[in-house]
């Protein structure tokens, strides 16, 4: 089914979503209606709290930058498997120097904003079977993450993304072709 996305200034954006157990209700149905909500939307990663639960979840499917607009592989053509269930996501180390991106928002719609983030985080979460991981993403696989994180964090409608920038939204410092490959997908 697919569900409603929340919008800025929706209050459940700006709670701090809140961790959730094995056995917690309806998770199968929901996250197979955030991957349908998802795709509808042209995403590469939502956000239980954009579709109005104030949950630890979000999931992501990069694989849309593996490919341009040819079907030809890229430079990030190892993000072709990056489908994940991310449950009880705490990023727990960020490291090197921060790179620029234009980044859109499925809650945020018709604006682009470039947000600075760290290349590589080190991540634990639990799997959809609730199993342990800790794992180290880097490049876009990172920033996907980092931005699906930031909304369990309420930090996309909080400081992150800057209502003075919002409304310069087609600046970019990133490469033109690759912004323009990418624009059309958005966490
Ligand atoms: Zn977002």
């Amino acid at each position: 089914m697919i569900l409603p996305i929340r919008a800025y200034g929706d209050p459940v954006l700006k709670k701090v979503a809140k961790d959730i157990e094995p056995g917690h209700p309806g998770l199968k149905q929901l996250i197979a209606d955030m991957y349908e909500t998802m795709y509808e939307a042209s995403g590469v990663g939502l956000a239980a709290p954009q579709v109005g639960e104030s949950i630890r979840l979000f999931i992501v499917d990069a694989s849309p930058f593996a490919e341009d607009e040819e079907g030809k592989p890229t430079a990030d053509a190892h993000l072709k498997d990056f489908k994940k269930v991310f449950i009880n996501p705490y990023i727990v180390e960020e490291e090197g120097t921060e790179w620029p991106f234009e980044e859109g928002c499925l809650s945020i719609p018709n604006i682009r904003e470039v947000v600075s983030r760290q290349p590589k985080i080190v991540l634990q979460y639990q799997d959809e079977k609730f199993t342990e991981h800790e794992e180290t993403f880097e490049g876009f696989a990172a920033r996907v993450i980092q931005h699906e994180h930031d909304h369990l964090d309420a930090k996309p409608t909080r400081g992150r993304w800057k209502a003075s920038d919002a409304f310069a939204p087609w600046r970019t410092r990133s490469s033109p072709a690759a912004a323009s490959t990418r624009a059309a997908r958005r966490p």
